[in-house]
């Protein structure tokens, strides 16, 4: 098996390369992830990507969890920390919020959003019901449940987060798939729907390569999900869900050539609103205005140097 570290230096190779920005991106104080703000956005720069969007889970409202998130008392001490490392690297962090959507919570969760001067929302979901699909601690509770229902409900409800319009970008498009659990009758139809949905509201939908580290091994979303939505109107734009430093940008070239594939030409890259750097004022949460970019070439990856048999050793 290939080691950690030359995988890590190959990735951060491949990053480089595209010069996109990962807009999706943990740190320590969710209780699940590991590194600080600060190593965060010194890998983003190290990998070459052209900004890093911070945001971490937003603390749940129906429940304390220390595990899943931090705690609401600490939201006021993450944006700080946030806003002051954008003073020190101007012009390359978004201060970002992963949202949970469920239509339980959604009044409450608007209200915090709207408390907090967020540059952008991502809505995920994460919840069917009370039912948390995706928890590690919670996977055996798949058992027994009809997955080709899980799965439309679960569209469904990805379909009710993007036509809120409370969220700038919409989080992981099918990962109810994380586990490998596939519909047994094809779900052609509600994929369309949901591309349909996404389609007519301005919410952009993240190529997430998060999956590709799941045991399911995929992109989220999959090519033909990328292709409905390109049919459909939707944009796209990059995240890594990375809660290691070492994940940030990862995979960032096998989500390129996926994009590129499905037929898009552009992405969305946010834009820096003045607000973030010269004063501390608030603006709606999620309203910072898109650029479509030009898709990058992908630049080949270089021949890693070959080790003759024998030959080692030589310093
Ligand atoms: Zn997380
Ligand atoms: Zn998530």
């Amino acid at each position: 098996m290939t080691t950690d570290v030359t995988n890590v230096k190959r990735e951060a190779l491949w990053a480089r390369g595209t010069g996109l920005p990962d807009y999706h991106t943990h740190n320590s104080r969710c209780g699940h992830a590991r590194g600080s703000l600060r190593e965060y956005v010194e890998a983003a720069l190290e990998r070459g990507l052209s900004g890093i969007g911070v945001s971490d889970h937003l603390p749940l409202v129906h429940t304390r969890d220390p595990e899943l998130s931090m705690a609401l008392s600490e939201l006021e001490a993450y944006v700080c920390d946030v806003r002051d490392l954008q003073t020190e690297y101007p012009g390359f962090i978004l201060l970002g919020i992963e949202a949970d959507y469920r239509p339980d919570t959604f009044d409450d969760v608007h209200g915090v959003l709207g408390s907090y001067p967020f540059d952008y929302v991502i809505g995920s979901v994460h919840y069917l019901d009370e039912w948390p699909f995706d928890d590690p601690r919670q996977r055996h509770t798949w058992e027994g449940r009809d997955v080709d229902d899980v799965w439309r409900r679960y569209f469904d409800m990805v379909g009710e987060a993007a036509e809120t319009g409370a969220f700038t970008l919409i989080g992981h498009l099918d990962l109810v798939k994380k586990w490998g659990h596939r519909p047994l009758r094809p779900i052609e139809d509600a994929a369309r729907t949901l591309a349909e949905r996404i389609g007519r509201t301005d919410a952009v939908v993240e190529v997430n390569t998060s999956g590709l580290r799941k045991p399911v091994a995929e992109l989220y979303p999959d090519l033909d999900l990328l292709r409905l939505l390109r049919e459909h109107g939707a944009a796209v734009t990059f995240g890594s869900d990375a809660h290691s430093p070492d994940d940030v940008g990862r995979d960032f070239a096998a989500a390129l050539a996926a994009v590129r594939e499905a037929g898009f030409d552009s992405y969305a890259a946010l834009e820096y609103p003045p607000t973030s750097i010269e004063s501390p004022d608030h603006h709606p949460a999620g309203c910072v205005g898109r650029t479509p970019r030009a898709i990058p070439a992908l630049r080949p990856l270089p021949t890693p140097p070959q080790t003759k048999a024998g030959a080692k050793g030589s310093r």
